[in-house]
C-alpha cells in the first residue's frame, strides 16, 4: 500500500443516506449526517485540494456472507409479515431499537458497501483517509440486528481488508462497546480490537470488560477499556495517550479501522460522558498521529450538533485541514452555533473525579498485566 500521500482524503456522502426516518422518535437519526456535510460545505472544504467527497456503493451479497448468515440477510430483504412464534426474537428486528423501516436492506446495504468501497480505496493506495460517516454499525451480530445496527460495516471492512492480506487495527471509541466487532475477531489474532467505552455495567450493551481479552489464537488480541460515567476530557485522554499507541505499535498493522461514535459527548441523551468536541478530536489526533492509512466510520451520536461538529472536525483532521473555530455565518445563523469547540466544559467534583479516575488507572493496570505480554511475544 502507498502510504506516502500526503493528502488525500474522501468523504463518503450522499442525501440519500440522511433523508429516511428509522421511526418517529427513533435517537438514531439519518438527517444528522447531512448536518456534517453541510458544515464542511460552509468551510468550503470539499474546493480543497486531494479532498473528494464521494457517493455511497451498494455491497455485494457474498460480502454481506462474510459476517451475516444467509437466513438474517433474507429477513432484512423480506422482513416477516408475521411474528414467529417459535423464535419470535430470532433477527431482533421490528420493535424498540430496530423497527422495520421502508429500504431497509438497500439503505443498510449501501452503508455496508459503503464501507467496503473505503477499503478498497484504501487498499488501491490512492488515498490514506476515508471517512464513512454512515457506517460504524459495530453491534450488529451475524444472526441479528442490535443496538440500531443492521448489517455491520465495520467487521464487513475489516473482512474485505483481510481478503486484500492486510493486517488491520480496530480503533472503537463510540460510548458503548463494539461488542459485534470483538464477536468476529474474538479467536483471531489477525486483528486486534481495541473498545474504549461507558463499562457495560452501567449502558447498552452490557459488555466490555477488561477480562475479555479474546479467545484461543485470538487470547491478547481483544482489548477493553471500560470508563465510569461522567469521564471528563483530562481523564479519557490521559488513559488513551497511555495505552493505545503502545498496542497498536507492538500490533504494527498495515491499516487502522477506526470507529469514531460522538456519542461520548456530554449533551449526548443516550450515554454518560462527558466529553467536548475538543476532548474529542484530540483523540482523533492521536489516532492519526499512530501514522497508519484510516479507514474511518462513523457510529453513535445522538445530540445533532455534537454530530455535526464532531465528524466535521474528524474528518479535517484526518485530512490534514484545518478548520478555524469559528463556525461560517451562513451554518451558524441557520443552527445557531458558533463555534467547533465547546465552550462550556462539565465540572466535576473532586470526590467523583477522583472515582473515576481510579477506575481508568485499573482499567489500564488490567490491561498491561492481560495483554502486553501476549502482544510483545514474538509471533
Ligand atoms: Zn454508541
Amino acid at each position: 500500500m502507498n502510504t506516502n500521500i500526503d493528502v488525500n482524503s474522501i468523504l463518503i456522502y450522499d442525501k440519500l443516506l440522511s433523508s429516511y426516518e428509522i421511526a418517529p422518535n427513533h435517537p438514531m437519526r439519518p438527517i444528522r449526517l447531512s448536518y456534517v456535510a453541510e458544515l464542511l460545505q460552509s468551510y468550503d472544504v470539499f474546493d480543497a485540494k486531494g479532498i473528494t467527497i464521494a457517493k455511497p456503493k451498494m455491497a455485494t451479497e457474498r460480502d454481506l456472507l462474510t459476517f451475516h448468515t444467509p437466513r438474517y440477510i433474507n429477513a432484512i430483504k423480506s422482513p416477516p409479515t408475521k411474528p414467529n412464534l417459535t423464535n419470535p426474537n430470532e433477527f431482533n428486528i421490528g420493535y424498540g431499537d430496530n423497527p422495520i423501516f421502508p429500504n431497509m436492506y438497500s439503505l443498510a446495504n449501501l452503508i455496508a458497501g459503503s464501507s467496503i468501497f473505503a477499503a478498497e480505496q484504501l487498499y488501491l493506495g490512492k488515498h490514506n483517509t476515508v471517512f464513512n460517516i454512515a457506517g460504524g454499525l459495530h453491534h450488529a451480530m451475524p444472526n441479528n440486528a442490535s443496538g440500531f445496527c443492521i448489517f455491520n460495516d465495520p467487521v464487513i471492512a475489516i473482512n474485505k481488508l483481510l481478503g486484500f492480506g492486510l493486517k488491520p487495527a480496530y480503533i472503537d471509541i463510540d460510548c458503548h462497546h463494539g461488542d459485534g466487532v470483538q464477536h468476529a475477531f474474538y479467536e483471531t489474532d489477525q486483528v486486534l480490537t481495541i473498545s474504549i467505552h461507558e463499562s457495560g455495567k452501567y449502558i447498552f450493551p452490557g459488555t466490555g470488560y477488561t477480562s475479555e481479552i479474546g479467545k484461543g489464537k485470538g487470547k491478547g488480541y481483544s482489548v477493553n477499556i471500560p470508563l465510569l460515567p461522567y469521564t471528563t476530557d483530562e481523564i479519557y485522554i490521559e488513559v488513551f495517550k497511555n495505552i493505545v499507541p503502545r498496542l497498536i505499535h507492538l500490533f504494527n498493522p498495515d491499516v487502522i479501522v477506526a470507529q469514531l461514535g460522538i456519542d461520548t459527548h456530554y449533551s449526548d441523551p443516550l450515554t454518560h460522558l462527558s466529553l467536548t468536541t475538543q476532548g474529542y478530536s484530540t483523540i482523533v489526533k492521536t489516532i492519526k498521529n499512530l501514522g497508519f492509512p484510516i479507514l474511518a466510520l462513523g457510529g453513535g451520536g445522538y445530540s445533532l450538533q455534537a454530530v455535526s461538529r464532531g465528524w466535521a472536525s474528524a474528518f479535517a483532521i484526518l485530512a490534514n485541514h484545518c478548520l478555524q473555530d469559528q463556525i461560517p455565518d451562513s451554518y451558524k445563523s441557520k443552527y445557531s452555533v458558533s463555534t467547533i469547540s465547546d465552550k462550556q466544559q462539565p465540572k466535576l467534583s473532586s470526590f467523583v473525579r477522583k472515582s473515576i479516575d481510579e477506575a481508568a488507572k485499573q482499567s489500564l493496570k488490567e490491561i498491561e498485566k492481560l495483554i502486553l505480554p501476549i502482544l510483545k511475544k514474538p509471533r
